[in-house]
């Protein structure tokens, strides 16, 4: 049975091969590969400073220019990955280019680190939440597939808690201040969404200035979560 299903398994893999995640290269159909050597490179946690709030790679001590400024309503953050090379390839696949089924390996790539380096154990764990126009049209919410493994894994449980409530622009185009003028009361709790005194874990896939994240984390805060912590698959630098 066992050898049937290793069999099956290969022949889905003949005709459907295994591309890299990061540059599309063939991968070895005999080998259980997500990426190539070259790629795997850049899916190494960064070695170096991690900012004391938000957990992003730093070039030195204490905390990112964001952190030092900003009012910041999450009590731990998280950040694994630098968003760049391989890295940021296969996340725009992931979120523009239908590659949903990277969730599983990007899940694991969030359980690992979670496995090390957080001790909290978390009520919940959720996502940062679409507008439902770019849900549907999309499909998936790409940080929900991930925060749904992770919660597996930490023996935690995925659940909804917010809402945005209406579209907001891309925040990729955006100053940091537009993007937190774009981003302010665009979510609100989930209804019957249980916040208060929970500790809760938000998932995204890139954090870059925080205000998304931020915003989040406000609105949990406020409706009287007891911890909000985040942790995010990669993040970018704001030192550049
Ligand atoms: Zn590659
Ligand atoms: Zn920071």
């Amino acid at each position: 049975m066992k050898t049937l299903r290793k069999a099956a398994a290969l022949l889905i893999r003949i005709i459907y091969p295994c591309r890299c995640i990061g540059c599309g290269e063939l991968l070895d159909i005999n080998k259980d590969q997500w990426l190539c050597a070259d790629c795997s490179k850049d899916f190494k946690e960064p070695d170096g400073y991690r900012c004391e709030s938000c957990g992003r790679h730093i070039d030195c001590k204490g905390k990112c220019s964001d952190c030092r400024l900003d009012k910041i309503y999450f009590d731990k953050g998280y950040c694994v990955l630098d968003y760049k090379g391989a890295v940021r390839n296969a996340i725009l696949r992931f979120k523009y280019k239908n590659k949903f089924r990277y969730a599983k390996y990007f899940g694991k790539i969030l359980s690992d680190y979670a496995d090390s380096n957080i001790l909290f154990r978390y009520d919940y764990v959720t996502a940062v939440p679409l507008h439902k126009a770019r849900f549907k049209k999309r499909g998936y919410n790409q940080s929900e597939l991930m925060a749904r493994i992770l919660a597996k894994n930490i023996n935690s449980e995925y659940r909804d808690l917010l809402i945005r409530q209406r579209p907001t622009l891309p925040q990729n185009s955006l100053s940091k201040k537009q993007r937190q003028d774009n981003i302010k009361n665009a979510f609100i709790p989930a209804k019957n969404s249980d916040i208060k005194g929970k500790g809760i874990l938000v998932v995204d896939d890139i954090f870059t200035t925080g205000a998304t994240m931020n915003e989040c984390c406000r609105v949990l805060k406020k409706h009287g979560a007891y911890q909000v912590d985040f942790i995010a698959l990669s993040s970018r630098s704001n030192e550049e």
